[in-house]
């Protein structure tokens, strides 16, 4: 757990980067990102950095969960789909916001990894899943929100599709590892409206079950 003054370096290093939204940073506040990094790399769990997970995968810097959840905006009501659990920290963060959230990764093992977090934080309304995440989840379509946290050539189109109208997806996007922009998208009545947030570094959005 977390000792008060690492707690208040935490907020206040996100706040410096632009994480400023209150109920995004309660949330962090209440999500201890310890429980989600195990091994090595522990002992920088509360700083500002990506950290390596299992499966070659990695949980993503804390300012960058916060300025994604941010630009999210959920509403207490919301249905969320996150299509790359990782660790699962992302997930937790947004579980303190939404009614419901879902979540997928194509590696079974990080998926059952995250579960026990989520257990062992008494987490009840995530339900994660091991799946092709590019693809959504048809059978609890449509979502308020959805957040992608791997990088994909164009924002994908089941995705899109399982969006309800008024909601808003938040996707890093770009063709290599080294640009990529985050990318905000609002279902409009009449389509869809495009904001580019920021640059983001994001490991790559890829096809199919991971293999163990
Ligand atoms: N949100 C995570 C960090 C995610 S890292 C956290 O808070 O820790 C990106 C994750 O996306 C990886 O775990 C990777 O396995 C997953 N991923 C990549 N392509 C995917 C796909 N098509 N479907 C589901 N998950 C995918």
């Amino acid at each position: 757990m977390m000792d008060a003054e690492a707690q208040m370096q935490f907020l206040y290093t996100l706040r410096s980067k632009g994480v400023t939204d209150t109920r995004t940073l309660t949330a962090m506040e209440k999500v201890d990102r310890g429980l989600f990094v195990k091994g090595l790399f522990a002992e920088r769990v509360y700083e500002d950095m990506p950290l390596p997970i299992a499966c070659g995968q990695t949980i993503s810097q804390p300012s960058v969960v916060g300025l994604m959840t941010q630009a999210l905006n959920v509403q207490p009501r919301d249905k969320v789909l996150e299509v790359g659990t990782g660790s699962g920290y992302q997930a937790a963060v947004l579980s303190q916001l939404a009614r419901r959230v879902y979540t997928v990764d194509r590696h079974a093992r990080l998926v059952r990894e995250a579960q026990s977090a989520f257990d062992a934080m008494g987490l009840v309304n995530i339900t994660a899943f091991t799946a092709d995440g590019s693809y959504g989840l048809p059978d609890q379509a449509p979502f308020d929100r959805i957040i992608v946290t791997a990088a994909a050539e164009d924002p994908p189109g089941p995705l899109l599709a399982q969006l309800k109208t008024g909601g808003i997806m938040v996707v890093p996007v770009g063709q290599s590892d080294a640009v990529q922009s985050l990318i905000k998208v609002t279902r409009t009545p009449n389509g869809f409206d495009y904001d580019e947030l920021r640059a983001v570094r994001f490991v790559p959005l890829l096809e199919g079950i991971g293999q163990e």
